[in-house]
């Protein structure tokens, strides 16, 4: 039984078996073969090493060819280790003795040395996990062959294990097979956090190095709460865990069941509007069981999955009709794509250098007018049917703006004059998620119908702290005091001008902040659904005034440990349940 501590971003609390997802998408599950069938399972391991020694003898000699017989040894190195007596004494004992299929085996084996190399802290070592990670690779690829399991196939419930997640392997996994995600690398607002939050699956990422910890069919233990991951863990620890996971589905139900109905309502009469961020449009009814009033952030990106072509008019436009047909009366703030940086990559081969400051979101719109005409006519046809707004995002100058709603002007145009349809009083707002936006507020405001501050990559920005890398979350803070005055600015700035400020990044739904956003005099939090409930039992157990007076106290700080502490102090005493 092994113990890890991660980043905890999904509460929520599962056993199952860990399914490895690497690069490749191989399933390596715990499988047995029969006793019969050993010495038959022995031979298509060596045959797989044969075929493997084979395939790594011929890049040997094109390599030679190409670049002489210095770069020889490289893969001559890789050819050993294929070979090796010792290794190849492990797996063959494996199968005989534990019956284990030759895929896990092999699996078990060498990741039992990567682990081994890991803990030496040595870069020759670490260097030589990538030569056993390829080699593991290699020779499943030659064991599999059409036996190959993919993601997509799977057939019970598994917690994914993974170096990384990307947004496109997230979009299209069977995430009903999910119990958990835990992952080596990212942060609180990495993609695969916002994802798992979104759907309520629990997860912990940052784990450095689980992927390589933890073989397929692994029983592993996931607290979504504390962060724990535990590895092979005994019956009693099992038992634990299942308790604690159906206690806390049991305090989940309850609350959703007592806050059903209720309004977010202060303990003194101040309401304010709970929205859901959507991901993906299956996840609408979700938003709508845990409370939402509406969609405050509508994610596009999903619709740009499929690398060879642009998602079509009709495309766009049927998936934008069904979520506003599905919500009826309520609002549904719909983003225009934010391709790029950790999101969905298009365009190919132009990999950029620093992409979170590169083409990215209204960036990439406006070099690719005719994609995001494409997209703005759906949006505007589809407006028709519900009460649709359209959001613009990553804005960071007027110009820009500008620029992006001439082109909004011109598809109007371009429908009227084609008697099509549209909502010609469609509210028009901008994400504030880059801190020059925030600082120029006061002049965007007015060419905007609303704001919704992005703290995702607001703080990245502001702070210069990348929002997925585990290795600088610490220094993710939220309650920077540098962060908590471009939140109150902008704040400030939409109330002089009597426009309404929403807030659609993690922060919103993260209950450590709800007094402190309310006492800022946020309107509108927007957050995965899960979270709806807490923030609302929050809100509905403080007064306006308390909320004042802690925000205050919170913006005079000069240290953003503290004031998160504080926050959390105080919120667990007038709200115990979440202490
Ligand atoms: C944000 O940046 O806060 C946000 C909501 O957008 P995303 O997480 O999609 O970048
Ligand atoms: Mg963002």
């Amino acid at each position: 039984m092994e113990i890890k501590k991660g980043i905890a971003v999904s509460p929520g609390i599962s056993v199952a078996r860990a399914f490895i997802l690497d690069s490749e998408e191989y399933r390596i599950p715990l499988r047995y073969i029969d006793a019969k069938d050993i010495g038959k399972e022995i031979t298509r391991y060596e045959d797989a090493i044969h075929l493997s020694v084979k395939e790594l003898d011929n890049i040997r000699k094109r390599f030679a060819r190409r670049l002489g017989e210095d770069a020889a040894p490289i893969v001559e190195a890789h050819m050993k280790m294929l070979q090796d007596e010792h290794v190849k004494a492990q797996v063959i004992e494996n199968i005989k003795k534990n019956k284990y299929s030759p895929e896990y085996a092999i699996s078990r084996v060498l990741r039992r040395y990567t682990k081994a190399l890991y803990s030496a802290h040595d870069t020759f070592f670490t260097n030589r996990i990538q030569d056993i990670n390829d080699i593991e690779r290699r020779l499943l690829k030659n064991l599999l062959e059409e036996r190959r399991e993919e993601l997509g196939d799977l057939k019970e419930p598994v917690i994914l294990v993974a170096h990384d997640l990307s947004p496109t392997q997230t979009i299209t996994l069977d995430r009903s097979k999910i119990k958990g995600f835990v992952t080596d690398v990212g942060g609180k607002t990495s993609h695969t956090a916002i994802i798992a939050r979104m759907q309520g699956i629990p997860a912990v990422v940052g784990l450095n190095s689980i992927s390589l910890d933890v073989s397929g069919g692994d029983t592993i233990i996931i607290d979504g709460n504390s962060g724990l991951v535990i590895i092979d863990p005994d019956e009693e620890t099992i038992k634990k865990y299942s308790a604690m996971g159906k206690s806390y589905v049991v305090f989940e139900k309850k609350l959703i069941q007592e806050l059903k109905g209720q309004p977010a309502v202060t303990k003194d009469g101040h309401k304010v509007t709970l929205f859901a961020n959507v991901e993906l449009p299956q996840e609408v009814p979700l938003a709508l069981k845990y409370g939402a009033e509406g969609i405050g952030l509508f994610r596009t990106e999903f619709l740009y999955n499929t690398p060879q072509r642009a998602p079509t008019e009709r495309e766009h436009f049927d998936v934008y009709k069904k979520i506003a047909v599905q919500s009826r009366d309520r609002q549904i703030v719909i983003r225009t794509m934010d391709l790029g940086a950790d999101k969905i990559q298009v365009g190919g081969g132009n990999k950029e250098k620093n992409p979170f400051l590169g083409c990215r979101a209204i960036r990439f719109s406006l070099l690719n007018p005719d994609s995001f005409r494409t997209q703005l006519r759906a949006i505007l046809r589809a407006s028709e049917y519900g009460y649709i707004s359209l959001m613009f995002p990553m804005i960071s100058s007027l110009s820009e703006l500008r620029d992006a709603k001439e082109i909004l002007e011109d598809v109007k145009d371009k429908l009227t004059q084609d008697k099509i349809p549209f909502n010609q009083k469609l509210k028009v707002g901008i994400m504030i998620e880059v801190p020059s936006a925030a600082m120029i507020a006061d002049l965007l405001i007015k060419e905007v119908d609303f704001f919704s501050i992005g703290t995702n990559d607001l703080i990245q920005y502001a702070l210069a702290v990348d929002r997925g890398n585990e290795c600088v979350a610490s220094l993710y803070q939220p309650a920077h005091p540098a962060v908590l005055r471009l939140i109150k600015s902008v704040i400030d700035e939409g109330a002089r001008h009597h426009k309404n400020v929403a807030m659609c990044g993690e922060m919103s739904g993260d209950w450590v902040y709800t007094i402190l956003l309310l006492g800022l005099g946020l309107k509108t939090f927007s957050m995965s659904p899960i979270v709806i409930p807490e923030v609302k039992k929050i809100i509905r157990s403080v007064t306006m005034v308390e909320a004042k007076k802690i925000s205050a106290k919170a913006m005079a700080s000069q240290n953003a440990q503290e004031t998160a502490d504080f926050l959390k102090e105080y919120t667990s005493r007038i709200v115990p349940q979440f202490s």
